[in-house]
């Protein structure tokens, strides 16, 4: 039976992918070793890392004046890291979208001021809120967003903020998925295990003038300046996770880029919110224009018909699809590795499993 893997995270990868990654797993070019095996100083993984790094910059035209970082820690040391190398005057402006927009807060209320600038808590996340600008601290160190929350099944739908405060965003669920003008960003970070590769990598893009002012108590492991200083090599990197991330940036290149990308990703969501909306089993309770294209939430009429769901599917090979903890229901998650094909066995087994209600 084909398994479809609608994960949240780590996710599928690409099955193209994976077999390049089999051939090639105890002999990397040649080399008669596996490239988990190597020095991370050697010519071998330089090459590996270098070209990496270009792919990415490529796939999101990331302009000269950005780093991009390759670090460790997922997304959740991001929350600690940015304010201790981004907070000078210590105050910081949040928007509110999600447990882990709420994580991040937390994390940089340790560092100064946090101020929520609008939230969509009243609703139990199901919305994301308008920014209005004039609320907006125009001394704020950075404004930080959630480009996609994962576990709502939310996402922004345009970027908000001022020009003049460097704008964060956690992009952990949406990176490389839809398209984003780099240049509207101060700092972009993602943990590499949704779109783009397996756990352990987490991707930072910062623009050059905010490296090197890290609060002086910082550890040296969590200062920007240390990795962009050594090209992301100051210590042993998650050298088999950059490999792979490599592989789906090749992928991504060959596959049409983000935009290609996005278009297949609107394809996959609007079949399946276009199912559940005509539905009277199925229903979705994100606002529509804040429905995610990477998490779709929805439920059947009951939780314990929801539990029973997800046991179908897997009986059926789609896999994975309890929602989050915290939310209860159901989730698919649609990364750019899910082609429209799974998409459309989970819409069949769907039908099959209302029918036998
Ligand atoms: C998964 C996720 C995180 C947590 O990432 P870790 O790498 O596990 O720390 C943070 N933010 C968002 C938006 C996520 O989807």
């Amino acid at each position: 039976m084909k398994v479809h893997n609608f994960s949240p995270g780590p996710a599928m990868m690409p099955p193209e992918v994976m077999q390049e990654v089999q051939q090639e797993l105890l002999d990397f070019q040649g080399s008669g070793m596996s490239i988990m095996e190597v020095s991370h100083r050697s010519a071998i993984f330089q090459g590996v890392i270098d070209q990496a790094m270009l792919d990415l910059r490529t796939l999101m035209e990331i302009p000269e004046n950005y780093e991009v970082l390759f670090v460790q820690g997922g997304a959740s040391t991001q929350f600690a890291m940015v304010p201790l190398n981004l907070m000078q005057k210590g105050r910081v402006d949040f928007l509110d979208t999600g447990t882990w927009s709420d994580r991040a807060i937390q994390e940089a209320q340790k560092y100064g001021e946090t101020r929520i600038v609008a939230s969509s808590k009243d609703k139990a996340y199901t919305y994301v809120p308008e920014v209005e600008e004039g609320k907006l601290d125009p001394d704020a160190d950075y404004f930080h967003i959630t480009t996609n929350n994962t576990i709502f099944g939310t996402r922004l739908n345009q970027i908000p903020g001022l020009k003049t405060v460097p704008l964060v965003a956690d992009m952990s669920s949406n990176i490389l998925a839809e398209r984003y003008r780099v240049e509207d960003f101060g700092l972009i970070y993602a943990g590499a295990q949704k779109n783009i590769g397996p756990a352990g990598l987490t991707i930072v893009i910062i623009r050059k003038d905010l490296i090197g002012k890290a609060n002086p108590r910082c550890p040296k492991m969590l200062d920007y300046q240390t990795h962009a200083q050594k090209g992301s090599l100051y210590n042993t990197p998650p050298s088999f996770a950059i490999y792979l991330a490599g592989k789906v940036f090749q992928w991504m290149l060959k596959e049409g880029g983000v935009a290609a990308a996005e278009q297949r990703n609107q394809e996959k969501a609007d079949s399946l919110y276009e199912f559940l909306d005509a539905s009277s089993f199925y229903t979705s309770n994100i606002q529509p224009p804040h429905r995610s294209l990477m998490n779709v939430c929805f439920k059947t009429p009951d939780p314990e018909i929801d539990v029973r769901l997800v046991s179908f599917a897997e009986s059926k090979g789609c896999m994975f699809l309890k929602g989050h903890r915290s939310v209860g229901g159901l989730r698919a998650s649609l990364y750019n590795a899910m082609d429209i094909h799974g998409v459309g066995r989970l819409l069949e087994v769907l039908v099959e499993f209302e029918k036998q209600q």
